[in-house]
């Protein structure tokens, strides 16, 4: 469980079907830029400490692995998830093709809630056909 921590606080998770059936879901796009600017922040203030404490001036490339794999995999993975699940909630649901439906947030845009598989906000009396150009 203490795992399981550690991955929320870090903004690890990748997001599952789960998400698209919960009108709080973990993995949103904020949540993986709030994931990047965290994690990069305690990369680069590990990078400091080190280099100054032990006199590493000359590896502190190496935090450009650090970043790889502690940042923006990590990140690279979450977006493709998530891009995943919107694909599938877009093609699934009614908010999905509707144009008031903000992909990048998971919300309708009236409401300014989140949608899900299972709450339609509006139940659809509001909804409007999306312009697919
Ligand atoms: S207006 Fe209705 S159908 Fe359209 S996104 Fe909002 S809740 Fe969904």
């Amino acid at each position: 469980m203490k795992f399981e921590r550690i991955l929320d606080y870090l903004m690890f998770r990748e997001g599952s079907e789960e998400d698209n059936l919960s009108d709080n879901p973990t993995v949103t796009t904020g949540s993986i830029v709030w994931g990047v600017i965290l994690r990069s922040s305690i990369v680069i203030i590990l990078t400091l400490f080190l280099v100054r404490r032990f006199d590493f001036y000359e590896y502190w490339w190496y935090s450009f692995f650090a970043i790889w794999f502690f940042v923006g995999f990590p990140a690279y993975r979450q977006y493709q998830k998530f891009q995943d699940r919107m694909k599938e909630l877009s093609e699934e649901t009614l908010c999905g093709k509707c144009r008031h439906f903000n992909s990048g947030a998971q919300t309708c845009q009236i409401y300014d809630v989140h949608v899900s598989k299972n709450h339609i906000p509006c139940e659809g009396m509001q909804w409007e056909p999306r312009d697919f150009d």
